[in-house]
């Protein structure tokens, strides 16, 4: 009676969360208008999942378009791309395999690991622990909370200092599904713990400057992901009256909001919200930069997938007026990163070099007058995705590392 009953629980337990078998990730190649307006068509008819780029909106000739398809549209979609000449991939064969197969670290059943995708539950004891076992280089706030009530806290690392420091901010985790963002931000503040006193970079940089971490900012899509559908991207708020759930946190802020590469359809997965910080998790964000406008000199923001250092702007095709130094730097990051394990960076400004996009939180913080703002792209370039196995989690953060060193180290000589 007991193991029945315990196998019921098992059995609710599990049909909350969404599984992916037989499902695949394509990757299309529109070569001709009428394949752009193809894809946009399928998209309108069956629910297919864009990994790159974000939506079926954003879709445009010679771009690659990876998507993933339910087990139920295969043979209908195949088909239909077949008939009209589409050039097709498969990225992944069977995307319940890739989920199972991303975890191929070592198990720490109740550890944070560096080296692994922590849940929210674990990201949140680590922050306890962290800054309070650190408190001469590393101290924790609260920003605000998120939708459902979670907090947001930022941590700050640098030396204590009477004066007020000059500080660069960075935020991971605003794509609910890009977990090797957040496990980045995880792995920056450990190595600045650990290298300060030993690295002379580290060293001089937490000397001068402080650094705001917040290492998850969607933390309500973060634990959705773990908790019920991995592949979720936005936010999770609601509105009496849809039926759909969340906004695009990244196309919420105050930079040409929602003119374009964003949706007003809330059920989109762009959707630019009902208004301008109508997530309350970017208004928080929002609101501290705001704050602390005269200090910080820098904002890198970081996601994934598709390999690309992005600056200013998103929302127009035309250049910042400090464009050629921050592509200098774009250019200078990209080679460190590279350096390591020959890891090819694309970087340039993101609507020419991916697509015009609205809303964004490096376009909003540059006009407010952070002129070093960059987004990361992190590993890879679709070969998993979204999926990237752990394994990768090292040797993608000691890559990056090198990149956001570099481009602190740039900021902090420029200072004054
Ligand atoms: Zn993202």
């Amino acid at each position: 009676m007991k193991v029945l009953l315990l196998l019921g629980l098992v059995a609710v337990a599990l049909a909350d969360i969404t599984r992916f078998e037989g499902e695949k990730v394509f990757r299309l190649k529109p070569v001709l208008d009428e394949h752009v307006t193809l894809i946009k068509e399928l998209a309108k008819s069956i629910e297919v999942d864009f990994w790159s780029p974000e939506s079926a909106e954003l879709v445009s000739i010679d771009m690659d378009v990876d998507i993933r398809v339910p087990a139920m549209y295969l043979d209908m979609v195949f088909t239909f791309l077949q008939q009209n000449d589409m050039k097709i991939e498969v990225l992944i064969e069977d995307l319940q395999s890739a989920v199972d197969a991303q975890a191929d670290n070592k198990p720490s059943p109740r550890a944070h690991s560096y080296t692994k995708y922590n849940n929210w539950d674990k990201v949140e004891s680590w922050i306890a622990s962290i800054s309070s076992s650190n408190s001469d280089l590393i101290s924790k706030q609260v920003i605000g909370n998120t939708y459902e009530g979670r907090p947001m806290t930022l941590l700050k690392l640098g030396r204590k200092s009477s004066s007020t420091k000059p500080a660069i901010f960075m935020d991971c985790g605003i794509h609910a599904r890009e977990w090797i963002s957040p496990a980045f931000c995880q792995w920056f503040v450990k190595e600045a713990l650990s290298t300060y006193g030993r690295d002379a970079q580290m060293t001089s940089l937490l000397d001068e400057m402080d650094v705001f971490v917040l290492p998850v900012l969607n933390v309500d899509g973060y634990d959705y992901t773990h908790k019920s559908n991995r592949m979720w991207r936005k936010t999770r708020s609601r509105r009496s009256g849809s039926s759909c759930v969340g906004a695009d946190p990244n196309r919420n802020f105050d930079a040409g909001w929602c003119t374009v590469g964003a949706s007003n359809n809330p059920c989109s997965d762009i959707f630019c919200g009902y208004k301008i910080e109508s997530e309350i998790e970017a208004k928080n964000v929002a609101d501290f930069i705001r704050r602390n406008k005269s200090i910080i000199k820098a904002y890198l923001t970081v996601h994934s997938y598709s390999q690309l250092l992005l600056f200013p702007y998103a929302y127009t095709y035309e250049l910042s007026a400090t464009h050629s130094e921050l592509l200098k730097v774009a250019e200078g990051a990209s080679a460190a990163l590279r350096s390591l394990y020959g890891t090819r960076y694309t970087s340039g400004p993101a609507a020419a070099t991916i697509y015009p996009a609205a809303g964004g939180s490096d376009d909003w913080a540059h006009d407010l007058g952070v002129k070093y703002s960059y987004t990361f792209e992190l590993r890879d370039t679709g070969r998993y995705g979204f999926l990237l196995p752990e394994s990768q989690i090292k040797p993608t953060c000691e890559e990056t590392m090198l990149a956001v060193k570099y481009i602190a180290s740039y900021v902090q000589k420029n200072l004054y």
